[in-house]
């Protein structure tokens, strides 16, 4: 690439940080100055920058375009209701995204939509301390909830008094939270860790309404339940009163549209979902739940608001998405999941073949790539030292045409093909090698 090409990309990022903070829509706290790409096309798996530059997108948008970019059918159904309506309170999507939902995500007994997965899930708090008439939650290390005050980060220093207080040491520490929130409201303890569990439900499962987690934690790293671990949550939130909330947002959709409850076996009270629900081109959200619970807003007694609530694209992009997934078995998603297999054991080979100890674990759809010889089993394994190496992987992919998360997380779209997975291997060599020697000289 010649350094004119180079520059198109950066002279373009120059002129958006003057007015937009850091020139980036979001900013993790991560050790490094984060440059952009500005993309201007994007085809199937494929994206292409604004110096021409292709790339094979393993990044997916957070995980939300479950899709592939430019999918015909999903684009003609937006068209579709783009040029019928646009923006009203409720329109004729409405009942089939809500059917299709209720049909197969096991705790979707009722429904409400809303925009970002943030915000949904305080929607869901709410609920829960409003059923419960508790006030504090349980959480756990390394999950990730959204950008709100009394969800992200935090570090426990007590293990007799498991509430979080703030930590700036981390990428999700900030300035600015509201004193003494996280300790006020939740608590945090490791997850897959029985006794831990144990212990905190007999010392205070009476005092909490809710435990929020991810089913499968992806976000630590794509670490799957130990067996047993949901089931036994389960028992314990039924025997202490509490409501059981599985965050979904990664989860929903890319391990079947039934989510991780339904390839679980495990069905919490209510449920969130995002990112991939509605296709990854338009922002929806979605709180899913018992009956029972979500019985609070048809009486009123808990307040759901939000202008853009249910809004005809989100509702169309429903439709087609899940349209687009669950038909012929889910065929679209079991392919999906079968390529990123064999993708999988290219990077695991040749990361073998240039001597870098790594592995790749999680169901496929959300797994993760760790620079280590073992799978990590509590969210907490993920420390500096893997998720640095980790970080260095992912950077040589991207110089070298793969764009994926910075911190490992390998996401799959239903287009990705035969042809990306031969553009994949010829990548993944030159990268690796290159990661392998910057490991080297710095660990
Ligand atoms: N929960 C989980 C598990 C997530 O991964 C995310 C986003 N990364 C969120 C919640 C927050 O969703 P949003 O960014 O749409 O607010």
């Amino acid at each position: 690439m010649s350094v004119a090409q180079q520059s198109a990309n950066l002279a373009y990022h120059d002129r958006v940080k003057r007015i937009l903070p850091g020139g980036v829509h979001y900013n993790f706290n991560m050790p490094w100055e984060e440059v952009p790409l500005h993309f201007v096309d994007g085809r199937g798996s494929r994206l292409v920058d604004m110096d021409g530059k292709e790339y094979l997108d393993l990044y997916a948008r957070f995980g939300a375009m479950i899709l592939g970019h430019a999918n015909e059918e999903y684009i003609d159904a937006l068209n579709e209701a783009i040029e019928r309506v646009l923006c009203v309170s409720h329109c004729d999507f409405d009942a089939d995204a809500l059917e299709l939902m209720h049909a197969h995500i096991p705790s979707a007994e009722m429904i409400r939509f809303g925009l970002s997965g943030t915000e949904i899930l305080q929607t869901a708090l709410r609920l829960a301390r409003a059923y419960t008439g508790r006030n504090r939650f349980l959480r756990f290390e390394n999950h990730y909830h959204g950008n709100a005050d009394n969800v992200m980060g935090g570090r426990v220093t007590d293990r007799r008094n498991p509430s979080p207080v703030d930590y700036r040491g981390d990428y999700k520490g900030t300035a600015g939270r509201a004193t003494d929130i996280m300790a006020e409201q939740s608590y945090m303890i490791p997850w897959n860790d029985f006794e831990r569990l144990e212990e905190f439900f007999a010392e205070r499962g009476d005092e909490i309404a809710c435990v929020l987690t991810e089913p499968i934690t992806v976000n630590g790293g794509s670490i799957e339940p130990l067996p047993g671990y949901l089931e036994r949550l389960r028992e314990l939130c039924d025997e202490h009163g509490v409501v059981l909330i599985f965050d979904e947002m990664i989860t929903g959709m890319r391990l079947g549209v039934g989510g991780a409850q339904k390839m679980l076996g495990v069905t919490p009270d209510l449920a969130t979902f995002g990112k991939a629900i509605a296709g990854g081109g338009v922002p929806v959200s979605a709180l899913v739940g018992k009956r029972e619970i979500m019985h609070l807003l048809e009486t009123k007694k808990v307040i759901h608001a939000g202008t853009f609530n249910g809004y005809p694209l989100g509702t169309a992009a429903i439709v087609a998405t899940f349209n687009i997934l669950s038909r012929d078995d889910e065929a679209a998603t079991k392919q999906m999941q079968r390529r990123v297999g064999e993708l999988q054991n290219v990077l695991v080979r040749e990361a073998q073949q240039v001597g870098l100890p790594l592995i790749v674990q999680g169901p496929a759809g959300v797994s993760s790539f760790h620079c280590t010889d073992k799978p990590l089993v509590n969210p907490g394994d993920y420390d500096f030292e893997v998720m640095s190496k980790d970080i260095i992987v992912a950077t040589a992919l991207q110089r070298h045409g793969v764009l994926i998360s910075s911190i490992s997380r390998i996401y799959p779209n239903v287009q990705l093909s035969d042809d990306d997975l031969d553009y994949f291997e010829s990548r993944v060599k030159p990268a690796l090698a290159e990661a392998k020697r910057s490991i080297d000289e710095l660990f």
